[in-house]
Protein backbone atom coordinates (compact mmCIF):
# COMPACT_ATOMS: atom_id res chain seq x y z
CA UNK A 1 0.00 0.00 0.00
CA UNK A 2 2.34 3.00 -1.11
CA UNK A 3 -0.43 5.45 -0.36
CA UNK A 4 -0.41 4.32 3.23
CA UNK A 5 3.77 4.33 3.34
CA UNK A 6 3.25 8.45 3.35
CA UNK A 7 1.54 8.80 6.31
CA UNK A 8 4.26 6.24 7.90
CA UNK A 9 5.98 8.20 10.57
CA UNK A 10 9.75 8.78 9.58
CA UNK A 11 11.23 6.40 12.58
CA UNK A 12 9.57 3.33 11.44
CA UNK A 13 11.30 3.43 7.83
CA UNK A 14 14.42 2.77 8.54
CA UNK A 15 13.05 -0.62 10.03
CA UNK A 16 10.58 -1.56 7.19
CA UNK A 17 12.62 -1.06 4.14
CA UNK A 18 10.27 -3.38 1.77
CA UNK A 19 9.31 0.04 -0.12
CA UNK A 20 12.29 0.50 -2.28
CA UNK A 21 11.50 4.90 -1.24
CA UNK A 22 12.68 3.60 2.23
CA UNK A 23 16.30 2.91 1.17
CA UNK A 24 16.09 6.02 -1.22
CA UNK A 25 15.50 7.67 2.16
CA UNK A 26 18.65 6.31 3.47
CA UNK A 27 21.15 7.13 1.00
CA UNK A 28 22.54 10.44 1.42
CA UNK A 29 21.04 13.04 -1.24
CA UNK A 30 20.47 16.23 -1.59
CA UNK A 31 17.62 18.90 -1.61
CA UNK A 32 16.42 21.84 -2.35
CA UNK A 33 15.07 23.36 0.49
CA UNK A 34 13.94 26.77 2.53
CA UNK A 35 15.95 26.81 6.10
CA UNK A 36 13.99 27.85 9.24
CA UNK A 37 16.44 28.45 12.49
CA UNK A 38 14.51 30.00 15.11
CA UNK A 39 16.02 30.70 18.36
CA UNK A 40 14.73 32.65 21.39
CA UNK A 41 16.79 34.91 23.29
CA UNK A 42 18.84 33.75 26.35
CA UNK A 43 18.20 34.36 29.63
CA UNK A 44 21.84 34.37 30.16
CA UNK A 45 21.43 37.85 28.79
CA UNK A 46 19.38 39.63 31.83
CA UNK A 47 18.78 37.06 34.89
CA UNK A 48 20.94 35.44 37.52
CA UNK A 49 20.81 31.86 37.86
CA UNK A 50 20.63 29.94 41.22
CA UNK A 51 19.39 26.07 41.46
CA UNK A 52 15.82 26.72 41.01
CA UNK A 53 16.10 29.64 38.33
CA UNK A 54 17.77 27.30 36.22
CA UNK A 55 15.68 24.87 36.34
CA UNK A 56 12.82 27.19 35.95
CA UNK A 57 14.27 28.35 32.60
CA UNK A 58 15.23 25.41 31.03
CA UNK A 59 10.99 24.17 31.84
CA UNK A 60 10.09 27.69 30.29
CA UNK A 61 12.60 27.24 27.14
CA UNK A 62 11.37 23.81 26.68
CA UNK A 63 7.78 24.73 26.57
CA UNK A 64 8.36 27.77 24.47
CA UNK A 65 10.65 25.44 21.50
CA UNK A 66 7.25 23.01 22.24
CA UNK A 67 4.71 25.46 21.35
CA UNK A 68 6.85 26.63 18.28
CA UNK A 69 7.48 23.30 17.22
CA UNK A 70 3.94 22.26 17.17
CA UNK A 71 2.72 25.07 15.27
CA UNK A 72 5.14 24.09 12.12
CA UNK A 73 3.30 22.09 9.85
CA UNK A 74 4.40 20.09 6.77
CA UNK A 75 6.17 20.30 4.37
CA UNK A 76 8.26 22.64 7.12
CA UNK A 77 9.63 19.85 9.22
CA UNK A 78 11.84 19.71 12.47
CA UNK A 79 15.25 18.93 11.82
CA UNK A 80 16.98 18.97 15.46
CA UNK A 81 16.35 21.49 18.20
CA UNK A 82 20.21 22.74 19.35
CA UNK A 83 20.02 24.73 22.67
CA UNK A 84 17.46 27.59 22.97
CA UNK A 85 16.97 27.03 19.04
CA UNK A 86 15.28 24.93 16.78
CA UNK A 87 16.14 24.35 12.93
CA UNK A 88 13.08 23.49 10.46
CA UNK A 89 13.79 22.83 6.58
CA UNK A 90 10.94 22.40 3.78
CA UNK A 91 11.37 20.41 0.69
CA UNK A 92 10.98 23.31 -1.80
CA UNK A 93 12.59 21.49 -4.70
CA UNK A 94 9.44 20.90 -6.71
CA UNK A 95 7.97 24.66 -6.76
CA UNK A 96 10.81 26.97 -4.31
CA UNK A 97 8.43 30.13 -5.14
CA UNK A 98 5.69 28.74 -3.40
CA UNK A 99 7.23 26.59 -0.97
CA UNK A 100 9.18 29.94 0.36
CA UNK A 101 5.75 31.60 0.75
CA UNK A 102 4.29 28.99 2.79
CA UNK A 103 7.11 29.46 5.11
CA UNK A 104 6.49 32.82 5.28
CA UNK A 105 2.74 32.31 6.67
CA UNK A 106 4.14 29.79 8.77
CA UNK A 107 6.69 32.06 10.36
CA UNK A 108 4.14 34.24 11.32
CA UNK A 109 2.36 32.11 13.06
CA UNK A 110 5.47 30.79 15.19
CA UNK A 111 5.46 34.86 16.76
CA UNK A 112 1.42 34.25 17.14
CA UNK A 113 1.76 30.98 19.28
CA UNK A 114 5.39 32.47 21.00
CA UNK A 115 3.86 35.40 22.37
CA UNK A 116 0.58 33.62 23.50
CA UNK A 117 2.94 31.25 25.25
CA UNK A 118 5.00 33.65 26.89
CA UNK A 119 1.55 35.14 28.26
CA UNK A 120 0.33 31.95 29.85
CA UNK A 121 3.24 31.28 31.32
CA UNK A 122 4.01 33.94 32.35
CA UNK A 123 0.36 34.10 34.34
CA UNK A 124 0.81 30.05 35.61
CA UNK A 125 4.14 31.15 37.03
CA UNK A 126 3.11 34.68 38.32
CA UNK A 127 3.14 32.69 41.72
CA UNK A 128 7.48 31.73 41.62
CA UNK A 129 9.62 34.55 42.71
CA UNK A 130 12.49 32.93 40.84
CA UNK A 131 14.88 35.23 38.20
CA UNK A 132 13.11 32.84 35.01
CA UNK A 133 9.94 33.32 36.08
CA UNK A 134 9.65 36.51 36.70
CA UNK A 135 10.65 37.68 33.32
CA UNK A 136 9.13 35.30 30.93
CA UNK A 137 7.38 38.39 29.11
CA UNK A 138 11.58 39.75 28.36
CA UNK A 139 12.29 36.73 25.75
CA UNK A 140 12.06 37.08 22.62
CA UNK A 141 12.36 35.09 19.26
CA UNK A 142 14.04 35.67 16.39
CA UNK A 143 13.74 33.84 13.01
CA UNK A 144 16.61 33.20 10.33
CA UNK A 145 15.23 32.06 7.20
CA UNK A 146 17.78 31.29 3.82
CA UNK A 147 16.91 28.67 0.66
CA UNK A 148 19.27 26.15 -0.84
CA UNK A 149 20.59 22.67 -1.56
CA UNK A 150 21.74 20.45 1.08
CA UNK A 151 22.87 17.41 1.92
CA UNK A 152 21.08 14.94 3.65
CA UNK A 153 21.70 11.17 5.16
CA UNK A 154 19.84 9.22 7.53
CA UNK A 155 21.37 7.19 10.31
CA UNK A 156 19.21 5.23 12.14
CA UNK A 157 16.38 7.56 13.04
CA UNK A 158 18.25 10.60 12.92
CA UNK A 159 18.32 12.93 9.67
CA UNK A 160 21.37 14.71 9.38
CA UNK A 161 21.60 17.49 7.29
CA UNK A 162 24.81 19.52 5.69
CA UNK A 163 26.15 21.41 3.71
CA UNK A 164 27.54 25.72 3.25
CA UNK A 165 23.31 26.57 3.43
CA UNK A 166 23.46 24.49 6.83
CA UNK A 167 26.24 26.50 7.96
CA UNK A 168 25.40 30.01 6.87
CA UNK A 169 21.85 29.91 8.53
CA UNK A 170 23.91 29.09 11.67
CA UNK A 171 26.27 31.83 11.30
CA UNK A 172 23.43 34.21 10.84
CA UNK A 173 22.21 34.47 14.06
CA UNK A 174 25.58 36.23 14.59
CA UNK A 175 24.84 39.37 13.20
CA UNK A 176 25.19 43.34 13.51
CA UNK A 177 21.45 43.85 14.20
CA UNK A 178 20.75 45.48 17.36
CA UNK A 179 17.29 43.85 17.70
CA UNK A 180 16.36 41.14 19.39
CA UNK A 181 13.21 40.40 17.86
CA UNK A 182 12.99 40.05 13.91
CA UNK A 183 12.43 37.84 10.63
CA UNK A 184 16.16 37.50 8.84
CA UNK A 185 16.09 36.25 5.58
CA UNK A 186 18.87 36.32 3.04
CA UNK A 187 18.57 37.82 -0.19
CA UNK A 188 18.46 34.49 -1.97
CA UNK A 189 15.16 33.36 0.05
CA UNK A 190 14.14 37.16 -0.55
CA UNK A 191 14.19 36.77 -4.37
CA UNK A 192 11.79 33.78 -4.28
CA UNK A 193 8.96 35.28 -2.39
CA UNK A 194 9.43 38.78 -4.06
CA UNK A 195 5.67 38.03 -5.39
CA UNK A 196 4.72 38.76 -1.35
CA UNK A 197 5.80 42.41 -2.06
CA UNK A 198 7.78 42.65 0.98
CA UNK A 199 8.26 45.99 0.81
CA UNK A 200 8.91 46.85 4.55
CA UNK A 201 12.32 45.63 6.32
CA UNK A 202 15.97 46.96 5.92
CA UNK A 203 18.30 45.72 3.29
CA UNK A 204 21.67 44.84 5.29
CA UNK A 205 25.26 43.03 4.44
CA UNK A 206 26.72 40.85 7.21
CA UNK A 207 30.38 39.88 6.63
CA UNK A 208 31.95 36.95 7.81
CA UNK A 209 35.57 35.58 8.21
CA UNK A 210 34.89 32.09 5.93
CA UNK A 211 31.91 33.05 4.25
CA UNK A 212 31.97 36.26 2.82
CA UNK A 213 29.40 39.00 2.18
CA UNK A 214 26.09 38.18 2.95
CA UNK A 215 23.19 40.51 1.30
CA UNK A 216 19.85 40.14 3.97
CA UNK A 217 16.98 41.97 4.59
CA UNK A 218 15.98 42.02 8.41
CA UNK A 219 12.01 42.69 9.10
CA UNK A 220 11.45 43.85 12.76
CA UNK A 221 7.91 42.48 13.77
CA UNK A 222 5.07 44.49 12.13
CA UNK A 223 7.03 44.49 9.40
CA UNK A 224 6.91 40.82 8.64
CA UNK A 225 3.89 40.03 7.00
CA UNK A 226 1.37 38.47 9.74
CA UNK A 227 3.30 40.01 13.15
CA UNK A 228 2.16 43.20 14.64
CA UNK A 229 4.98 45.63 16.38
CA UNK A 230 5.81 44.13 19.98
CA UNK A 231 3.65 41.67 20.99
CA UNK A 232 4.42 41.05 24.73
CA UNK A 233 7.46 43.39 25.17
CA UNK A 234 5.51 46.77 25.69
CA UNK A 235 3.26 45.08 28.31
CA UNK A 236 5.46 44.15 30.75
CA UNK A 237 6.49 47.02 33.17
ZN1 LIG B 1 10.51 30.08 38.94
Amino acid sequence: MIASEVKTPAIHTVESSQDPRDRTSVTPHLKTVALVLADISSYTDFIKFNRRSLLHASEIVSELLESVIDKAEFPLVLNKIEGDATLFYSDIGRDPSLGAQDVVRQISGFFDVFDGKTSEIAANRQSCSCDACQNVTKLQLKVVLHAGEIAVRNIRQFEEISGENVILVHRLLKNSIADREYVLMTEVFRQLVDGMSLNDGETREEVYDDLGSVKVRVFLLGQFPGTSAHYHSSESS
